[in-house]
């Protein structure tokens, strides 16, 4: 185990524009921003969403595309350091009618997007590769 420590810092709603990528705008905030380390949480609704799972056997991700509207029915992550700038690790559950997709979100452009930013102050997480997962983890 490895632990950090922290003060909550600056919370922040931030409010995504259409048309453009989440992730590429929250790591421009956050950029922006200078924040390193933070909890995040959302809802909203994207399109063309690429959601994926980590396959353990093979160490990489595969990658789902689904297209069209879907209602982010949860989304959490968190930020810290990676190749010296923040890095937003988001998990998210999307759906609309029956349909339900869910893991870890690669791209997904926003029609809608509602994200709470609690920046963390304290010891900084740095991801790097750990060799027995083949995952970035914090060290
Ligand atoms: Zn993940």
């Amino acid at each position: 185990m490895k632990q950090f420590d922290f003060q909550i810092g600056r919370c922040i709603f931030l409010r995504l524009d259409y048309g453009k990528d989440l992730l590429e705008q929250l790591s421009e905030f956050l950029e922006m921003e200078g924040i390193e380390a933070a909890h995040i949480s959302g809802i909203g609704a994207v399109r063309n969403a690429e959601i994926g799972y980590y396959d353990q056997k093979m160490r990489e991700y595969v990658k789902r595309r689904v297209e069209g509207g879907l209602e982010i029915l949860s989304l959490s992550g968190n930020v810290s350091l990676k190749d010296g700038k923040p890095f937003p690790h988001i998990h998210a559950v999307l759906g609309r009618d029956s349909e339900i997709y869910a893991g870890h979100l690669f791209a997904a452009e926003v029609f809608a997007c509602e994200l709470f930013i609690a920046s963390l102050d304290g010891d900084i997480p740095v991801r790097e590769l750990d060799e027995l997962t083949g995952l970035h983890l914090w060290i």
